[in-house]
């Protein structure tokens, strides 16, 4: 370096020296080891060290454990380059307290470019830092039980704290107190916040020292257990808990008795362990899962979540997730199922039924992926997508010249409860520009419960002109004098009579025809499987039959060939 060289570098450093110090500013030198070699009173006074203990002593003295191998590194790789660092830093003082600092080091280089002394200014920012922690304590905090609150756990599953090893087991346990309410409606709410606050205290002394507990809300309470080496431990954690809860409380004068209901999720850390925050997010739908099944004992007890369940709660989640994206994805299709007139053999219509596929779960069965749809509320759109489509299609096939009257779509008891279901219809009936006669509607026994309710939007519907039909009929347990009362079109005697039909389900299938007959409906059998059980069928006069004898439900191109390949199915 240059005579001129160096004098620039030093005048630079000054400044940043300079803009760094006020009468405040904690001030020290250090040779490039780190030797201190100066240090100011600010220093002294707030390391607690006098100046003679600090003369000639390693400069990390005042070095606390809070900061990261990581970043020591890259501060020192800063300063050996040249380059000034500044940031903030958690120093120990003589006495063991804590000080935080606002750092700025500036280094010096000798003629090679490297350093040879340190000089650093520091501005104590400890009164800022205790805030801040405050206010994120209190971020993480329970108000009430000051335990950690969900935050906190959230906080702590997705920093992925884990002090867990590879297969090691991590257990969930979700706990929530048995008839809580009934403590805060009797005794109030002020005794029902006491009493949180005691069993909080009461569950922290159960915990291991790998134990975590944290108050969800309400009387909820999760406690996670890392380093589990089997059942039997969280087995002993619970029965401790149990034991502890089973001694009375006294609040304010009154004695109150208390139990919880406890459910639990342990496994293993595997390297197919998907990311920590996946993995421990399922373990706690699984625990709460299972505390559910404690309730439904009665409470006052504990279930550990099966492998069976565990399986089941995770095909849910995934499900749950590729759900969301099927529709944008239109990962949706309907297969049609024909309608045949056991009388002439002639196919009539078609039932529309939703098939599924998606990309990493292939095909899902309707009856799974269904439920889902309604428990998740996606059933309106998608039932609205699939009443509109299944109306273009028979639109599309009579204009082509196909002589089919019906077709038919299943409604959920969701959709059918929706306020703007009737209009819904009437619209896609516009569009489409389908003569309302041809679409069926299918609803289940389910609907009827409520039959008040339901009437009126059977009415509406009627209304409109479109046809009503029953599904799987006979089998909703409700009463059948209903069935004069509402405007109903169709019957569909449930498959499992038809499967029957040759064992002693002669009698119902007779039974149901009958009556539907004296009702003037019409009446269709689905799920017919074999010759014998058309024959039967048409001896006593079911009009109309669908199942797998004439076909599966197939796609609308193949359905059109089969049509006219086959025309007369039945025959
Ligand atoms: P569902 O309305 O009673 O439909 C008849 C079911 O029986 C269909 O099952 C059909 O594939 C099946 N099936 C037809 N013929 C035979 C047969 O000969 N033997 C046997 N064993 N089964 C036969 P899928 O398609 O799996 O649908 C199951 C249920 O899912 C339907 O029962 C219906 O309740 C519901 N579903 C299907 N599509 C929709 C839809 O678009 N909306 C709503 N809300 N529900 C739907
Ligand atoms: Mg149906
Ligand atoms: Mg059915």
């Amino acid at each position: 370096m240059s005579l001129e060289n160096e004098l620039n570098h030093t005048l630079k450093k000054l400044k940043d020296i300079e803009s760094a110090l006020n009468e405040s500013s904690i001030v020290a030198i250090t040779d490039h080891k780190g030797k201190i070699q100066f240090a100011n009173d600010k220093f002294c006074e707030i390391s607690k060290y006098s100046r003679e203990e600090l003369i000639g002593k390693d400069h990390r003295m005042i070095n606390s454990d809070h900061h990261s191998k990581e970043f020591i590194k890259s501060l020192w790789k800063t300063i050996k380059k040249g380059e000034v660092w500044r940031g903030e830093f958690k120093n120990k003082a003589k006495d063991g307290t804590y000080y935080w600092v606002e750092t700025t080091i500036v280094p010096f280089l000798d003629e090679k470019g490297n350093p040879y002394q340190f000089v650093s200014i520091r501005h104590d920012i400890t009164e800022r830092k205790r805030m801040e922690e405050h206010m994120q304590d209190m971020a993480y905090l329970d108000p009430l039980t000051l335990l950690p609150n969900r935050n906190s756990l959230n906080k702590r599953i997705s920093d992925g704290h884990m002090t867990n090893k590879l297969n090691d087991h991590v257990a969930v346990l979700f706990l929530d107190l048995d008839r809580f309410k009934s403590i805060n409606d009797r005794h109030g709410h002020m005794i029902g916040d006491l009493l949180l606050k005691e069993v909080g205290q009461r569950l922290v002394g159960c915990l291991p020292h790998t134990g975590f507990l944290s108050r969800q809300g309400g009387d909820e309470f999760v406690i996670m257990l890392d380093q589990i080496n089997n059942k039997q431990e969280v087995v002993s954690v619970i029965q401790n808990i149990e034991r502890q809860l089973s001694f009375p409380f006294y609040i304010r004068n009154k004695k109150i008795s208390i139990s919880a209901s406890i459910g639990v999720s342990m496994e293993y850390i595997t390297t197919k362990s998907p990311n920590y925050q996946e993995f421990i997010e399922s373990l706690m739908k699984e625990a709460n899962h299972a505390m559910y099944q404690s309730k439904q004992q009665g409470g006052h007890t504990y279930f550990f979540s099966t492998p069976k369940q565990s399986f089941e709660m995770a095909r849910n989640y995934q499900l749950q997730r590729e759900i969301e994206k099927a529709f944008e994805l239109n990962e949706y299709y309907l297969v049609y199922q024909p309608l045949v007139n056991l009388e002439n053999g002639e196919v009539e219509g078609a039932e529309a039924l939703l098939r599924w596929k998606n990309a990493t779960l292939g095909m899902v069965s309707a009856a799974e992926f269904i439920p889902m749809l309604e428990e998740m509320g996606h059933i309106i759109p998608v039932g609205r997508w699939v009443i509109s489509s299944a109306c273009k299609q028979l639109k599309n096939w009579q204009n082509s010249g196909y002589h089919l009257n019906k077709v038919s779509v299943n409604v959920s008891p969701i959709q059918f409860r929706d306020a703007y279901f009737v209009n819904d219809i009437k619209r896609i009936l516009e569009e489409t520009m389908l003569d309302p006669k041809y679409l069926e509607l299918e609803i289940t026994e389910g609907v009827l419960l409520n039959i008040e309710v339901a009437r009126k939007t059977l009415v509406k519907l009627k209304e409109l002109g479109v046809n009503i039909s029953i599904d799987d009929f006979g089998t909703g347990y409700s009463s059948l004098s209903y069935l004069k009362h509402l405007p109903v079109d169709t019957i569909k005697i449930d498959k499992s009579f038809i499967h029957e039909l040759g064992v002693d389900g002669e009698i119902i299938v007779n039974t149901i025809i009958n009556l539907g007959r004296n009702l003037q409906f019409t009446v269709i059998a689905e799920g017919i499987e074999n010759e014998s059980q058309v024959t039967a069928l048409q001896q006593q006069k079911c009009d109309i039959g669908q199942g797998y004898f004439f076909s599966k439900p197939v796609h609308a191109k193949q359905f059109i060939t089969e049509l006219t390949c086959n025309k007369n199915i039945a025959n």
